[in-house]
């Protein structure tokens, strides 16, 4: 079997790169790490490793989560540049060789990305789109990089093919999903619960339907605490899916200053999602992962591992003894 049931399971395409010089834009961010985890991948293990192109989310599945005052602000540099956080030396229109509000039409990709990843787990049980996990987007505005809430969107698309109802959100990025938090607070339907950073961005958290704060003091729990959870977590609700958000700034050469609060070894990051993964094969419910945050240019290794580690479970390829 060269991909699960015939059909690749990882999702990812070109402008994912988010290319930010292009826009203008200096500044430390979630790049790249599709590519870098799909080349390195594919250079390792040849033509079993197979991706597909997804198409841009439309305007219909933005407004299943978004409001349209908001979606139609998207149209504009202004929004963009609010979203992404920029401070006047973080950008030049002057250098840039494409417009910012250009990033829209990768982000809608990234967007669409999800939702087949969502499709395919939905069919084959496990599914990955390489980048994707923007969840500080709210129904009515962007924050924290993330101008379109591509999770919720998915999650959403799915529920209104009537592919699934029951969906729970792990969400274990360095920051707590705080979007999907809000998107989803009065949603019985989908069930949200959240490892993040006590400490740290966003200051004013959310209330998920399971929020683990963890402090940097008890850090070392880190693992322990995610375990809990998940155990908490199936005990309150039952899905029929799980959108995965394996950020990687907790790890300890994630880039970003904002992320120094939890700063975990390559090994425990490689075991949280290992972790993951097996929690809801065993109980036989489908898994889609997105990457989420992760910045600067070691936190690839964290993704590649989790890629990998999927391959091997969908049985794409042999169990390894020892992974890069
Ligand atoms: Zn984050």
């Amino acid at each position: 079997m060269s991909q699960r049931d015939g059909q690749p399971i990882l999702v990812w395409s070109a402008p994912y790169k988010f290319e930010l010089k292009a826009f203008g834009v200096n500044k430390v961010f979630a790049e790249d790490r599709g590519e870098v985890v799909l080349g390195k991948l594919k250079k390792e293990l040849g033509e079993i490793v197979q991706h597909i192109e997804p198409r841009q989310a439309t305007k219909e599945e933005l407004l299943m989560v978004h409001t349209p005052a908001y979606v139609e602000s998207l149209d504009k540099t202004e929004t963009w540049q609010e979203i992404l956080e920029l401070k006047d030396h973080e950008f030049s229109r002057e250098s840039a060789t494409r417009d910012l509000k250009e990033i829209y039409e990768d982000v809608k990709l990234q967007t669409g990305g999800t939702i087949k990843a969502v499709e395919i787990a939905l069919k084959t049980g496990l599914a990955a789109s390489l980048g994707g996990g923007f969840h500080h987007a709210y129904a009515e505005k962007g924050t924290g990089f993330c101008g379109v809430n591509d999770v919720a969107i998915a999650i959403r698309s799915a529920q209104a093919k009537g592919l699934v109802k029951k969906v729970m959100i792990v969400d274990l990025d360095f920051h707590q999903g705080d979007g999907n938090a809000s998107v989803f607070q009065k949603d019985a339907d989908v069930f949200t619960f959240s490892v993040h950073s006590e400490e740290g961005w966003p200051e004013e958290k959310e209330t998920s339907d399971l929020d683990i704060g963890i402090l940097s003091a008890e850090q070392h729990l880190y693992l322990d605490k995610i375990k809990e959870g998940l155990e908490l977590a199936m005990s309150r609700f039952q899905p029929e899916l799980v959108v995965y958000l394996a950020g990687s700034d907790p790890y300890e050469k994630c880039a970003l200053p904002g992320s120094h609060f939890i700063k975990r070894p390559l090994a425990e990051m490689r075991k949280r999602d290992e972790l993951v993964i097996d929690f809801f094969q065993s109980r036989n419910i489908p898994l889609a992962m997105v990457f989420s945050g992760g910045y600067g240019r070691d936190v690839w290794e964290v993704h590649y591992h989790a890629v990998h580690y999927m391959l091997e479970k969908a049985g794409i390829i042999k169990e390894a003894a020892v992974t890069a």
